[in-house]
């Protein structure tokens, strides 16, 4: 079915998932205008669209009240997926991370609100279950987040349900489930396990596995995911919490199998589930949506798309203990809620 072309705002449009919803957006027809600030986004993400005469991009802090509320002039649908990611960053920096996701969060709504947009989207994550007691997870699981990102972008969804209850909006919370391919992070801190093994195997140094690779992600292809933020958008579905997922889940061990290479083990890291699982029911019912890449055929993408990560770090077995310290330290505390013992 053919949509009627809508005014589309990204917030985060230059990110990773960001830059593949405008790419998107475009593709299908409708205006995008990106709000990014560039503190964590790259230009280069939407290189190839950046001479769309439907793409308008503003250099814009989500903090920014007013300029944010000038960007949303007849914005109809919104994509909010501005945000700080990462662990490390989040336990040395909590209080950046509660204001770029949690008060940014609430600029974003009240731009919304303001512009009466008919649609909005969040992108919410995976991580505010911590450790589940249930596999595959459902949206109604238990929320245990283990470190401050995970609960700064739980709280904000919290807002984002709260603004759709008192003030009408039409509100989706996406909850997004290891997210991969082609330009996840490349640069920066230490993070995400695909940027990290890629540019481990262009130099030629072992992966860094974690504990002893059982552990197993449902790792869900970003195509999968912008799909699923785009139903939502067309659906009349609101109010709703919902788990994108590719509803499988596959051990590192596979990962590195699939990615070919010298693997070194390094410790088990502390508040990490051993496995994340999304329960992909409510999703299918609600928005008759379901996957549609496997991860062979995503890891495949990522292999032809290799040279994204040249200039990213390596990180080393020494590295990584280095740049986790902190993860060690102020996380290896047992947790009352937890039915796993580590
Ligand atoms: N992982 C790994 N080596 C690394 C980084 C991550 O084996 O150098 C594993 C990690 O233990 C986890 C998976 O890869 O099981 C995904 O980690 P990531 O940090 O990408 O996501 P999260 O832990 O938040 O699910």
């Amino acid at each position: 079915m053919r949509h009627k072309s809508a005014r589309c705002l990204v917030t985060g449009g230059f990110g990773f998932i960001g830059s593949h919803v405008v790419e998107r957006l475009l593709e299908d027809g409708h205006e995008v205008v990106v709000v990014d600030n560039l503190s964590t986004g790259r230009c280069e993400n939407l290189a190839e669209v950046q001479n769309k005469s439907q793409l308008e991009v503003h250099e814009v802090d989500i903090n920014d009240a007013k300029r944010l509320l000038e960007c949303f002039a007849g914005v109809d649908w919104v994509f909010h997926l501005a945000a700080l990611a990462d662990i490390v960053p989040s336990i040395l920096r909590p209080v950046d991370y509660h204001q770029s996701n949690v008060d940014g969060t609430v600029n974003v709504l009240e731009a919304a609100r303001a512009a009466e947009v008919k649609r909005f989207l969040y992108a919410a994550s995976s991580s505010c279950y911590g450790i589940p007691d249930v596999y595959p997870t459902p949206e109604t699981a238990a929320i245990r987040p283990q470190y401050p990102y995970a609960l700064t972008k739980y709280i904000a969804e919290e807002y984002v349900l709260h603004w759709g209850q008192v003030y009408d909006l039409p509100v989706v919370s996406l909850r997004l489930f290891n997210v991969f391919g082609p330009r996840s992070r490349t640069s920066g801190t230490y993070g995400a396990v695909f940027g990290v093994f890629l540019a481990q195997k262009l130099a030629g140094e072992p992966f860094t596995v974690v504990g002893d690779g059982t552990q197993t992600r449902d790792f869900t292809f970003v195509t999968d995911v912008v799909d699923a933020f785009v139903t939502a958008a067309q659906s009349n579905v609101r109010q709703e919490i919902i788990n994108v997922g590719s509803g499988s889940s596959y051990s590192i061990n596979r990962l590195v199998k699939m990615l070919e290479g010298q693997v070194t083990y390094i410790p088990k890291r502390p508040g990490e589930p051993d496995s994340t699982h999304a329960d992909i029911s409510k999703i299918g019912k609600l928005l008759n949506w379901a996957p549609r890449t496997t991860l062979e055929t995503g890891v495949q993408c990522m292999l032809e798309n290799i040279d994204c990560w040249r200039e990213a770090p390596v990180w080393t077995p020494d590295r990584i203990q280095d740049a986790t310290k902190e993860w060690f330290q102020h996380l290896a505390k047992p947790d009352p809620h937890s039915s796993q013992t580590k």
